[in-house]
């Protein structure tokens, strides 16, 4: 198979990093390009970031030099990754579309767009027909594809057996979020250490739409009608550094289902995916625990390189049907692993295309 030349804009940023580490080594994808604002603009990768991944910076990128976030700087790409603030992301990423260069982004810029794909790939992989109705090119060769916030990615994955074998009529969600998920530097530390912050900003009205599009139906024009599913949503940021824990309590629609039926649900789940041998592709995209205590962040988040979401404890609750915990990592499987999945997908289904 060949490879794909791609560029990275926001690479300095928390998210870009993590993109630079999973992409260095990628079996597809081939980083030709890095971007980010003119602060860092003419300068080498490792002068321009503050690199704060554990690893080293891969040599091949370390001496790259940091090119503007414009299209005519990076004509020699066959398409982007975007990890930009959201502040500058929406008029970026379109300028980059309209000179019919693809972009698959964690930006919330364009989430809501009617026709481009909110996208967790084992959810709704279909939802990449979108892309056909967008016009952004005269060609359609440029084209926007997001993927949801960083708990929408864990708490989809998490129902999805539970909608597919019984479906479900509404959500309780209370998320426990890591300080990663606030972007570098974050939260002060003197507010997180040793606390629990009831409040993110913006954060709960997401959680409460994004996985109503995700989950929704796609429509012959290229929209998506929203799924019809009630969600409460409540976010606390807690001290924990990577990986985004939930509590979940869900009422069904069909009724009478037992605790072991509700387990089993899980063993029985058919990934979409399974068969397009997608490098990023966790080879358990949802994993039931046994044990009580699990999962729990600090033992579980980098399970399948960050990619897997596991849940436990699913059992009968009092006042609606059923509870679970679940957990995602953030700052993979809920922002860079997820969107080079949604690439390899696309590459897979033929949607990206060598551009010369
Ligand atoms: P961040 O650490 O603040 O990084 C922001 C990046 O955007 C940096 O590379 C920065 O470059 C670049 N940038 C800023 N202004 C720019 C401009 N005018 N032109 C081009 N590039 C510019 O933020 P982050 O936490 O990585 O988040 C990045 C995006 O991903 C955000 O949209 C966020 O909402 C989303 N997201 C984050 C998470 C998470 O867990 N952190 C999860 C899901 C989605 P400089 O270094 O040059 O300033």
């Amino acid at each position: 198979m060949r490879t794909y030349r791609v560029g990275v804009l926001g690479a300095t940023g928390a998210v870009g990093q993590k993109f630079i580490r999973l992409l260095s080594d990628h079996p597809w994808f081939t980083i030709q390009a890095v971007g980010a604002s003119e602060r860092s603009a003419g300068k080498t990768y490792s002068e321009a970031a503050n690199w704060v991944e554990t690893s080293e910076i891969p040599s091949s990128i370390k001496d790259m030099v940091v090119r503007e976030c414009k299209p005519e700087a990076m004509n020699d790409v066959d398409f982007v990754f975007s990890g930009m603030d959201a502040g500058v992301a929406g008029d970026i990423e379109r300028s980059f579309a309209e000179a019919g260069i693809p972009v698959v982004t964690n930006a919330r810029n364009y989430r809501r767009e009617p026709h481009v794909p909110l996208l967790v790939p084992e959810v709704n992989p279909h939802h990449i027909e979108q892309i056909k109705k967008q016009t952004f090119h005269p060609e359609g060769k440029g084209f926007i594809v997001t993927n949801p916030n960083c708990v929408c990615v864990p708490l989809t994955l998490s129902m999805k057996p539970l909608i597919d074998a019984f479906g479900v009529e509404s959500v309780v969600v209370t998320s426990m979020q890591a300080v990663s998920g606030a972007g570098y530097p974050g939260v002060p530390s003197m507010d997180i250490m040793g606390n629990v912050i009831p409040y993110i900003g913006g954060e709960e009205e997401k959680i409460m739409w994004e996985p109503l599009k995700v989950l929704g139906e796609l429509k012959g024009d290229g929209t998506v009608a929203n799924a019809t599913l009630g969600i409460h949503a409540s976010a606390y940021r807690v001290p924990v550094m990577e990986g985004h824990l939930l509590s979940v309590v869900v009422k069904l629609k069909q009724q009478g289902i037992t605790e072991d039926q509700a387990q089993q649900a899980y063993a029985n789940w058919k990934n979409p995916l399974d068969g397009l041998e997608l490098p990023s592709a966790p080879k358990q995209a949802v994993r039931l625990m046994d044990d009580p205590r699990y999962p729990q962040p600090r033992l579980h988040v980098q399970n399948e390189g960050g990619m897997q979401v596991t849940v436990g404890r699913v059992r009968k609750a009092g006042l609606f049907d059923f509870a679970y915990t679940a957990l995602g990592h953030n700052t993979i499987r809920g922002a860079a692993g997820g969107a080079v999945l949604n690439a390899e997908l696309l590459v897979k289904k033929g949607m990206i295309q060598p551009r010369s």
